[in-house]
């Protein structure tokens, strides 16, 4: 397996573009490109926040890419993507215009065909077919460029959760509510990956994102591009080298179980790998849910008590809150009402998924345990 790592300090045409085509020559994508293809490319727009919070995939990652594709006669590329909210024109043109996505006009289509189609999960153990939005669907080529970054939920948000993104609009907290464990999750997410399968992952790790992630972390500088043409194992390596355990993060353990992620294959080409890494923050739902560290001697009964008031759970602070109704409208336990103005958690039903979390726009929801 063939990961490429290069070392690009800042977010400049001029040092990511070379990065781009040296990690692609590495990869020999040209080989598998010919000029007529539809070429999709599925980035990280999880909200309208500008590129400089490090939730999103930077344009000028995109724009570099797609410059590469064009001067490989490749000039029928999509953006495809469907946010954390919505699935609609008004709302994906606001996050295109916020992500700072209009700027790769003409050369890059943004996706306005808010269609989707089923398709089937070969792979599949427990999901037998998705329904996907339409240009992933045509597309012949599908590049992923996702952003690093915690994850509440997940641990870990890289190349796999990306693909979560094909998923139109509201059906994602759907299928939240359908797999509320994390382990079924997770094993969905490799399913979906399998399904939609991508020929090349990039990583846009120039500035990831650690603490609250994957919408209300900080700005964490790696100075970083990755790619590969496994992305299962380049998920295993980029969470190692944000100072992760891989083996702890569901869907990644699931894919080294599987056999799709191989970490001992691994051949990095490229620069080294930068010495000064320090552990990157993690979530607070991850730092305060102990429920994982419950001895095994404890009996089932209690390990099952034990595990509920151990667990975290979102907390809206009133204060900060300005009753925009996102965290409502992605909430798949449906628990979130608005009242004057400001957002108000039923006690139960709450499946620690974190998706109000992710959504809020103002960091107003903070993470408590049930205790
Ligand atoms: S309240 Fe938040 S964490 Fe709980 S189920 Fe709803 S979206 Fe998920
Ligand atoms: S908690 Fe956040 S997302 Fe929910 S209504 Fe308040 S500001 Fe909006």
């Amino acid at each position: 397996m063939i990961q490429t790592l290069h070392i690009v300090k800042e977010y400049k045409e001029e040092l990511i573009y070379p990065a781009i085509c040296r990690a692609f020559e590495t990869l020999e994508i040209a080989k598998d490109i010919h000029p007529g293809m539809k070429v999709a490319i599925k980035p990280n727009l999880i909200l309208a926040k500008s590129p400089d919070v490090s939730a999103t995939t930077h344009p000028m990652v995109i724009k570099a890419v797609a410059q590469w594709l064009n001067e490989h006669g490749i000039t029928d590329i999509t953006l495809a993507e469907s946010s954390g909210g919505l699935y609609t024109a008004e709302y994906m043109n606001n996050i295109y215009k916020v992500c700072g996505m209009k700027q790769l006009e003409p050369q890059i289509k943004l996706n306005m065909d808010f269609s989707a189609g089923n398709i089937n999960c070969p792979e599949g153990f427990a999901n037998h077919s998705f329904h996907i939005i339409t240009p992933i669907l045509e597309a012949d080529y599908i590049i992923n460029i996702c952003k690093l970054k915690t994850h509440a939920m997940t641990g870990y948000s890289g190349g796999i959760k990306n693909l979560f993104g094909v998923i139109p609009g509201l059906e994602k907290p759907q299928l939240h509510y359908l797999w509320p464990e994390l382990k079924d999750f997770s094993r969905m997410l490799v399913e979906l990956a399998q399904t939609v399968s991508p020929q090349v992952t990039v990583i846009d790790a120039i500035d990831a994102m650690e603490g609250n992630g994957p919408t209300g972390g900080t700005v964490y500088p790696l100075h970083m591009v990755l790619a590969a043409k496994d992305f299962y194992t380049q998920d295993y390596f980029a969470s190692k080298l944000m100072g992760l355990d891989p083996m702890k993060i569901e869907m990644i353990s699931q894919a080294v179980a599987l056999g799709l992620a191989r970490p001992d294959e691994i051949e990095l080409i490229g620069d080294p790998v930068p010495k000064e890494i320090t552990p990157f923050k993690v979530p607070d739902s991850l730092s305060l849910d102990f429920s994982d560290f419950l001895p095994g001697a404890f009996g089932k009964l209690f390990a099952k008590f034990a595990a509920k008031v151990l667990k975290s759970y979102p907390q809206v602070e009133s204060n900060q809150c300005v009753g925009c109704g996102k965290c409502a409208e992605s909430c798949p336990a449906h628990i979130i009402e608005i009242k004057n103005r400001k957002a108000v958690f039923k006690k139960k039903g709450c499946i620690s998924c974190f998706c109000c979390q992710e959504m809020c726009p103002v960091k107003a929801i903070s993470v408590k345990k049930a205790l």
